[in-house]
């Protein structure tokens, strides 16, 4: 059994998933480091929650289907909630968009997502404007329970070992004649053989990784959900409206809505509201659910989804220094993907590579050129 001493920077779904897989393999010498004090309040407390495995995408496509299987059935004992509420997610698409969506189903064949009759959605979802005209379904996707999954994976680790230093902030990596010793915190130092990088946004921060940085970067996303609502059901399903970047789901007795809004930010930046950008929001809400013009806003937040140019994860070794591993840049699908993402990075960390058919494409590695 092996004694590397491992130090996880950030404790949200990445960096939970990551400790989780590691302690399944064995791994005790683990430091999950979260610079605040309460774990995943980032992204991982900010996102829509919504298990959608339609991901055109068909590397990640598949990735979500695998990790939905997890969701679906987890181990004994990871939670004592259900981790998924079926409630269906329909993709919808006017005339303009209709090739869009029928190339997603045709290139991700093996998703199960289903062409249904239009009639069949409005008839769900009265409110919603009439235009949508190609209507697929998938019965098993839906809203995840964000907190049972943190959590899940956060006593899973712990029970086997792994530390949690709440509050305590990773400020840098301490190399010494070009090997890994540990990292610097505000706490002090802390050796390390291996240091796991899963601290999303601010992957980009500036200047924190010097030589070793990659290039990532944070875009921001809004989320508002509106006061309770006698129209909404609250067991409506999620309506993803293609090529028109909007979506919305039940939530608190109303609805959950976004606008898909996407702009590039410094992490800083990454949960700072833009009025400008949910007024645009409110606009679509306002196209696709006209009954709902006035509906109060109760709430609304923003938060980052984190990429490199590629667009897909960034899991694996870092060929540059030994021992430093990176598990960021997961994009808009970090929740619905972290279990085969955490699966992914234990293998590298533990065995020094992975044989699962999707590692090569997405090993940091590909970034350096
Ligand atoms: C509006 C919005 C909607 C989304 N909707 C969905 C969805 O429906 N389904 C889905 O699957 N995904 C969704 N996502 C994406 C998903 O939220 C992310 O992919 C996922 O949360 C990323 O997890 P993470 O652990 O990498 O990052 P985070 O959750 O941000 O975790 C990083 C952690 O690192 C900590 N940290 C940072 N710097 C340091 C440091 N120096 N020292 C110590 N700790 C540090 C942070 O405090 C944080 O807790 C959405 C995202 C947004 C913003």
């Amino acid at each position: 059994m092996s004694n590397d001493r491992i130090v996880i920077i950030g404790a949200g779904m990445a960096g939970a998933a990551t400790a989780y897989f590691l302690a399944q393999r064995g791994r005790r010498h683990i430091h999950l480091l979260e610079k605040e004090k309460i774990a995943g309040t980032q992204s991982t407390g900010r996102n829509a929650a919504i298990l959608r495995t339609m991901i055109p995408e068909p590397l990640l496509n598949r990735l979500a289907c695998t990790s939905a299987r997890f969701y679906l059935d987890p181990p004994e004992g990871f939670s004592s909630e259900p981790l998924v509420e079926k409630v269906g997610v329909y993709l919808a698409a006017g005339p303009n968009h209709a090739a869009t969506l029928r190339s997603w189903c045709e290139t991700n064949p093996e998703n199960g997502q289903v062409p249904v009759d239009p009639s069949v959605m409005y008839g769900r979802i009265p409110i919603l404007a009439p235009g949508l005209t190609h209507v697929t379904h998938k019965a098993d996707d839906g809203v995840l329970d964000v907190h049972a999954i943190l959590q899940g994976f956060l006593r899973g680790a712990c029970r086997e070992g792994t530390e949690l230093l709440l509050g305590r902030e990773f400020l840098g990596l301490r190399v010494e004649d070009g090997r890994l010793a540990g990292v610097e915190t505000s706490e002090g130092f802390l050796e390390a053989d291996k240091v796991v990088v899963a601290n999303g946004g601010w992957a980009a921060a500036s200047g924190t990784f010097g030589p070793y940085a990659l290039p990532f970067a944070p875009y921001r996303r809004h989320l508002m959900v509106t006061s309770p609502l006698p129209e909404v059901d609250p067991h409506w399903p999620v309506v993803w409206i293609v090529g028109e970047e909007f979506y919305f789901r039940p939530e608190s007795g109303g609805l959950l809505l976004c606008g898909c809004d996407a702009v590039k930010v410094a992490p800083e930046q990454g949960e700072v509201s833009d009025p400008a950008e949910l007024e645009k929001t409110a606009i679509k809400a306002a196209r696709w659910l006209p009954g709902l013009a006035d509906a109060r806003i109760a709430r609304s937040w923003a938060g980052m989804r984190t990429f490199v140019p590629d667009d897909l994860f960034v899991i694996g070794a870092d060929p540059r220094l030994e021992g430093l591993f990176w598990v960021a840049g997961l994009g808009g699908h970090g929740i619905t993907c972290a279990p085969v993402i955490g699966r992914l990075a234990a293998e590298w960390i533990a065995e020094g590579g992975s044989a699962h058919p999707a590692a090569p494409a997405l090993a940091p590695a590909r970034l350096l050129g």
